[in-house]
């Protein structure tokens, strides 16, 4: 087994961990990054399938996502607008579809004055939140003790609207039922993005897209290393102790051996329990991990030779809470002129989905794009079907939340280390949660505090350690 020392060992190579790596050897450390796929970018990460590129994880960017907007300019990646000209589409719960501009959804007076409400609500309770401080929130026993479907209930008798509402959370975001997380959940999404209304606005949430594809942040950052990325390298133990004062650990994979002074584990907590830790992580910690789960949606995606929808004045745009397909956008890349559609099919949905065999799901979800843009819909020239359910190193999608009750009660100490071993991922972060904007966040707040531990430099260290935050303020 080869053996390596460097003074800072990160696992996981998505762009978390890069970022990490990134800006600690800028600052004149080495750093060994160890990761389990024989690619870098973890959960954005691009491939050409039928001779169709597609972007398989993360893609899009919103311009509150300040930390990967920089991170783009300094590796001089560009971004291009996502296709939002014409109507979108609305299919109500009994199936009629409604062509519409503007955000409201085509819905009756009393259903927009109770989506109306609600969102104002939303609005106010996430204005009242630190994303980084949640548990602070003057409501958060309340709001974590009921599950978001129930809080919505209690809210408005409206159903259409609890659920067009829900969705934008729930299926939109955090991929589970509304009834498997909290509202006090729901309202650190809200807060972490800015507002709830950013997440209604899909000219916002889904602004740009990256020339050359997500991935491409931690290619480049990959690049930028040299020989530090050790690729088909799952770590498999952590062990440490305590040195003169300091840490040295070893980190056992199936390519390397490596000692550090500190190990970053730039990976989500659900895959933490992946890795055998000497000593054993404290109590708190196993608890925590435990309540700490992905959600779960398949990205379809659907290439034709024309983006024939755009002739009938349609953006590509839809949305149903009701429909298989709960959200569909024109997602055609960059100077492409074959037209591309994304379709997401979330949580008990995607259950139903993953339950027929793979050629009835592909009619049951080009059917559901056809009710959106019509037949033509119903006969791409290429299918894709994104399953990180079924990746060894994800295991869900798009990120992990907690259950509920779980937020109030174990977030203040997800990012407290033990020992030398530090916790960095988009699952954890305050601005930019569950998305590549967090996780470059994250990196970077990681990479602050480690600097600070290892050059002893207690005005830097004061600034970030002991705030178990990366609120970037
Ligand atoms: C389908 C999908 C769509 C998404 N859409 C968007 C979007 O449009 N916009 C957006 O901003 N975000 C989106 N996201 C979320 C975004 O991709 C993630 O938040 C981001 O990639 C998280 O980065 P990370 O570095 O924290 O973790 P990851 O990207 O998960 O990286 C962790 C790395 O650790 C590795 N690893 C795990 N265990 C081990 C081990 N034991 N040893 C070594 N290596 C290990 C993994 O292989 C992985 O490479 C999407 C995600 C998915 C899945």
């Amino acid at each position: 087994m080869q053996a390596k020392a460097s003074d800072v060992v990160i696992i996981g190579a998505g762009p978390s961990g890069m970022t990490a790596a990134h800006d600690l050897t800028k600052a004149g450390y080495s750093v060994t990054v160890l990761e389990a796929r024989d690619r870098v970018g973890g959960r954005t990460w691009s491939n050409t399938i039928d001779g169709a590129w597609l972007e398989i994880g993360g893609q899009w960017v919103s311009p509150d996502q300040t930390a990967l907007i920089g991170m783009l300019e300094e590796l001089g990646l560009k971004t291009y607008d996502r296709y939002r000209e014409g109507e979108s589409v609305y299919v109500a719960p009994d199936g009629t579809r409604t062509r519409y501009t503007g955000e409201m959804f085509p819905v009756s007076a009393a259903t927009e004055a109770a989506m109306n409400s609600l969102i104002a609500t939303l609005d106010a309770l996430a204005e009242q939140m630190d994303p980084g401080r949640p548990w602070e929130h003057p409501q958060a026993r309340e709001l974590d003790t009921i599950s978001f479907h129930h809080w919505l209930r209690q809210q408005s008798s409206d159903e259409e609207a609890c659920n067009n509402i829900g969705l934008f959370i729930a299926g939109g975001m955090l991929t589970k039922p509304a009834h498997a997380f909290s509202a006090l959940q729901a309202v650190l999404m809200a807060s972490s993005a800015g507002s709830f209304s950013n997440l209604v606005d899909e000219d916002f949430i889904l602004d740009k897209r990256v020339v050359g594809g997500m991935q491409g942040v931690s290619i480049e950052l990959a690049r930028g290393l040299g020989g530090a990325v050790v690729l088909n390298a799952p770590v498999r133990s952590v062990s440490w102790e305590e040195n003169d004062g300091d840490y040295r650990a070893t980190v056992v994979s199936d390519a390397v051996t490596v000692t550090a002074r500190r190990v970053v584990m730039a990976v989500p907590p659900n895959l933490y329990s992946r890795v055998s830790f000497s000593p054993p992580l404290p109590r708190r910690q196993h608890q925590m991990h435990q309540h700490q789960s992905l959600g779960l949606v398949i990205k379809v995606h659907a290439v034709y030779e024309t983006p024939f929808w755009r002739e009938d004045g349609l953006s590509g745009t839809g949305f149903s809470a009701s429909s298989l397909v709960q959200e569909v956008y024109d997602n055609t890349n960059y100077e492409d002129s074959r037209g591309t559609l994304v379709g997401f099919i979330s949580d008990e949905k995607a259950d139903w989905a993953f339950s027929l065999s793979a050629e009835e799901r592909k009619n049951a979800i080009t059917d559901s794009l056809a009710q959106f843009l019509g037949e033509q819909a119903k006969n791409p020239v290429v299918y894709y079907e994104s399953d990180w359910g079924s990746e060894e190193w994800t295991r869900g999608a798009y990120a992990s939340s907690y259950d509920l009750g779980g937020l109030h009660r174990y977030a203040k100490d997800q990012l407290t280390p033990v020992g030398p071993i530090h916790w960095s991922s988009s699952d954890l972060a305050a601005e930019g949660y569950q998305h590549v904007d967090g996780a470059v966040r994250m990196g970077h707040f990681t990479a602050e505090r480690l600097v600070a531990e290892l050059s002893g430099d207690e005005s830097i260290r004061g600034v970030s350690a002991g705030h178990h935050s990366a609120r970037q303020e």
